[in-house]
């Protein structure tokens, strides 16, 4: 049985199974493209949270039990049902969250990076093992599962955040609830379905949807032993301090600001690609997306200009549509918030090189083309505040120094970037700066999943990142010292003879 998301209501997935009660509150699902409602969600409250928690207690138990073999070979079972899917779960994404087909199948093969990994962070739960510390005694580590974990995440990515963090968490031995955000609900409620076609013991994976009262409820929770988050960064650092308050493992991942630096030495038409698809692709609503270009030295009009260019080019439209670039943002109230912010960048002093706000209005759809704001001020809102849409904008320094000064000083650390074509800014650039992910001459350095994702300063909040750090956030490490009384003569490592090993 598949689900229609074409169905008015988007229910929880609970226990296995999809559950909406007739009555409660729901929230609108919005087309972005055509402003139109498309479906409505259930928002769950403390009750919906408890019955998701308890299911996934009553799951937890005999599912860390499974051997790891069968756990990840649950996982590989959705690994090819999701390949299998691509275009399916490209469409619910676009049609909610509004980037193009092409992204949204981009973030399906991001998304199935990150189960393959879950398939090897299973090993990784092995430990290490010391013999003959004391006579007779052995000590031991391994790694065992926390029981029921939490996610709540943001609009921007409905299926890759959360698969980043339930594969990773279900391979360790956890079962697990996920509060999706209410904007863009339906991938993961499929995605559960799939889990469940994929031989995921009903209760090891539930979904509940809802906003805040949700949110509160899973963290205050008393069985959910870990929290992971993706969103901004109030949020993010409410979050954290809220489950560590609580005693529960907390991972917080918040907002961006992310910076890329053009030496004058660098191939300004490939820092200018990189920049404009850094920017403005996905309508600018990526937590590495690039916002501010710091231009060095005698690099900066002629890349202003060659930006300039490539954003009045870049094509804006409905994202099911073929041949464009660029989607419409998530809401009404994002559109109303990026063209405030560039109408205060121009009161504060940048100079608008290309105005979106300029780009015909496609019907009623939350669309906004690509913005250059040169001359942006450090002190401004626009170079402090995070958008969050399609706006770029340009700070000058004088040389590398000055511009790693920027960079740092800003109190977000989720990615930078370098362009240049010498070695030595390049060493120096990736060693200095503040930022968990950096790039040298490439647009968005978001890792292969074979790495942990994650942010510096305001960008993070907790130790551990996402994908391959999963291993060690969604469990704890357990060291067992023993000794065996009884006396073992022949216990002592045989030696043999040279040339029999
Ligand atoms: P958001 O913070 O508004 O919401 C994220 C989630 O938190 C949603 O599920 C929402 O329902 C819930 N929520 C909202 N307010 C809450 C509160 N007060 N208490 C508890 N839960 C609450 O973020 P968004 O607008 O959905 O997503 C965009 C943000 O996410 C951007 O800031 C972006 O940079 C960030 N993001 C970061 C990363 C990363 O890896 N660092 C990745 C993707 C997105």
């Amino acid at each position: 049985m598949t689900i229609d998301i074409s169905l008015d209501t988007v229910p929880h997935w609970i226990g296995g199974a999809a559950v909406a009660s007739v009555e409660g509150p729901r929230a609108e699902i919005h087309d972005p493209a055509t402003g139109r409602v498309i479906g409505t969600v259930v928002l769950g409250g403390a009750d919906a949270v408890d019955e998701a928690v308890v299911s996934a207690r009553n799951a937890a138990a005999a599912w860390a039990d499974t051997p790891g073999p069968v756990r990840a070979s649950v996982l590989h079972r959705f690994r090819v049902l999701l390949h299998e899917q691509i275009d399916d779960l490209a469409s619910i994404i676009t049609a909610e969250q509004g980037k193009t087909l092409a992204d949204a199948r981009g973030e399906l093969a991001r998304s199935i990076e990150a189960v393959d990994v879950s398939l090897s962070v299973v090993q990784q739960l092995k430990g290490e093992y010391a013999e003959q510390v004391a006579n007779g005694v052995d000590t031991y580590s391994f790694r065992q599962p926390l029981g029921v974990c939490a996610g709540i995440t943001p609009f921007n990515f409905p299926v890759m955040v959360p698969v980043s963090m339930f594969a990773a968490a279900i391979a360790c031995g956890n079962a697990f609830v996920l509060k999706p955000s209410e904007q863009v609900p339906s991938a993961s409620v499929r995605l559960a379905q799939i889990m469940s076609q994929a031989g995921l013991p009903d209760g090891v994976l539930n979904v509940v949807h809802g906003g805040v009262e949700a949110a509160e409820a899973l963290i205050d929770h008393p069985d959910v032993a870990a929290v992971s988050f993706v969103g901004s960064t109030p949020v993010a650092r409410a979050i954290y301090r809220r489950s560590a308050e609580a005693g529960k493992k907390v991972q917080a991942l918040g907002g961006a600001k992310n910076h890329l630096v053009v030496m004058p030495d660098a191939d300004l038409d490939a820092a200018a690609d990189a920049l404009v698809s850094a920017a403005y692709g996905a309508a600018g609503q990526r937590c590495m997306a690039v916002t501010v270009a710091v231009a060095v030295g005698s690099a900066a009009d002629a890349l202003v200009d060659k930006i300039a260019d490539r954003a009045r080019a870049f094509r804006v439209g409905d994202g099911a549509a073929s041949g464009i670039d660029m989607g419409p943002l998530i809401s009404a109230g994002a559109l109303d918030r990026v063209r405030a912010a560039l109408e205060r960048s121009v009161e504060q002093g940048g100079r608008l090189i290309v105005d979106g706000r300029d780009r015909p209005a496609a019907g009623d759809g939350y669309f906004i083309g690509p913005s250059l704001v040169d001359r942006v001020s450090v002190e401004s809102d626009l170079y402090r505040d995070e958008v969050f849409g399609p706006v770029l904008s340009v700070v000058r320094a004088d040389d590398l120094e000055q511009a790693l000064q920027i960079v740092n000083d800003n109190p977000y650390g989720n990615g930078a970037i370098i362009f240049t074509g010498s070695g030595t800014a390049a060493r120096r650039f990736s060693r200095g700066v503040l930022a968990g992910s950096v790039g040298i001459n490439v647009p968005i350095p978001v890792p292969i999943s074979w790495f942990g994702f994650g942010g510096w300063g305001d960008s993070r909040f907790g130790d551990d990142g996402l994908n391959y750090d999963g291993y060690r956030f969604y469990t704890r490490s357990k060291v067992v010292t023993q000794r065996w009384t009884e006396p073992t003569p022949g216990l002592a490592p045989h030696f043999v003879a040279a040339g029999r090993q």
